[in-house]
């Protein structure tokens, strides 16, 4: 039987719904989201055009800090630091990867913690892995989201993550292992130096793809039954149309015939991203009223 579809798209739109509630409910606070963005890569503005079209859906202020492709490293960390101290924003995101010339690790620990939305500063991750509050990495908090919202819940099941990036893979295990409800899981990561894949990916309950490469995931490799999320985001030619078009990393029309329930590419992790961040903002903002 083909699987159910797990509809990203839909799942994002009560999130924002929630939001909208809970600002109307902060009275004259408005959220504030500030991106910095080195260059003008046109991936990371239509990513940007995506989460200012979120942000002004729900009412959240946000504005872009755009610096130029040869920026210093202590430019950087000031412009950062400026937006730790302007009370506009309870949310930074800088936009990755910075160009080689920087190093990553510093400008990610100049962004105040309590204003880590995307959980990317050391002071999150470390908090994220010992169970504490703090913010989780949008992607991964959207893939638990997801299989929570979706009836999916990791609770006592076996989730088998492959890639292991600190965006996604890591953090995601980290988010699945707490001994919370919605969470609670046995968990799995694999990875490049992982031996018979398809042997590990075949004992999941949930399968979660965070590769980056197109149709890695093949049938033969998911037991029926499973939960497939696919995080991948790849371009590939389209022999039909005269554009690329977007694939996750699974062979999605193979894999629907065994999965129970599956994420679409486009329209399955992607909008619940963007809603996971804009519900960091809100929750910063909300934070930072009942201090
Ligand atoms: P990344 O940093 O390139 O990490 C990819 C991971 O996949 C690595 O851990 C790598 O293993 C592993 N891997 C690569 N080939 C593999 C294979 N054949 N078998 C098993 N593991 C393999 O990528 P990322 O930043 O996590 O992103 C992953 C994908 O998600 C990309 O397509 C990205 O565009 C997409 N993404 C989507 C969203 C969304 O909102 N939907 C958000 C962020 C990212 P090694 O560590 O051994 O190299």
């Amino acid at each position: 039987m083909p699987a159910e579809i797990i509809d990203g798209r839909a799942v994002a739109a009560t999130i924002r719904q929630e939001l909208i509630a809970r600002i109307s409910a902060m009275g004259s606070t408005t959220p504030g989201l500030a991106a910095v963005v080195i260059g003008d890569d046109p991936a990371a503005q239509s990513y940007l055009r995506g989460i200012a079209r979120g942000c002004e859906s729900v009412g959240i202020f946000t504005e872009t800090v755009r610096l130029p492709e040869d920026v210093t490293q202590s430019r950087l960390e000031e412009a950062i630091n400026d937006l730790n101290n302007d009370q506009r924003f309870h949310g930074i995101i800088l936009q990755l990867p910075l160009p080689k010339h920087l190093d990553t690790l510093r400008a990610e620990s100049a962004i105040s913690p309590d204003k880590d939305v995307d959980g990317t500063n050391p002071i999150s991750t470390g908090k994220l892995l010992l169970g504490e509050d703090t913010f989780f990495p949008s992607t991964a908090y959207g893939v638990k989201e997801l299989l929570v919202r979706s009836g999916h819940s990791p609770e006592g099941r076996h989730v088998v993550i492959c890639g292991r990036s600190n965006i996604v893979g890591k953090p995601l295990a980290g988010i699945l292992l707490q001994k919370q409800p919605g969470a609670n899981a046995t968990v799995t990561v694999c990875h490049t130096g992982t031996r018979n894949l398809a042997e590990v990916t075949r004992t999941a309950d949930i399968l979660v793809a965070a590769i980056g490469r197109p149709k890695v995931i093949t049938a033969d490799m998911v037991r029926e039954g499973t939960v497939v999320i696919d995080v991948g985001v790849n371009l590939v030619e389209d022999p039909k149309g005269d554009k690329p078009r977007l694939v996750g990393d699974v062979d999605f029309d193979a894999v629907a015939e065994k999965a129970a329930a599956i994420t679409p590419v486009p329209g399955g992790t992607g909008p619940v991203t963007t809603a996971m961040l804009l519900t960091n903002t809100v929750t910063a903002a909300e934070r930072l009223l009942s201090r």
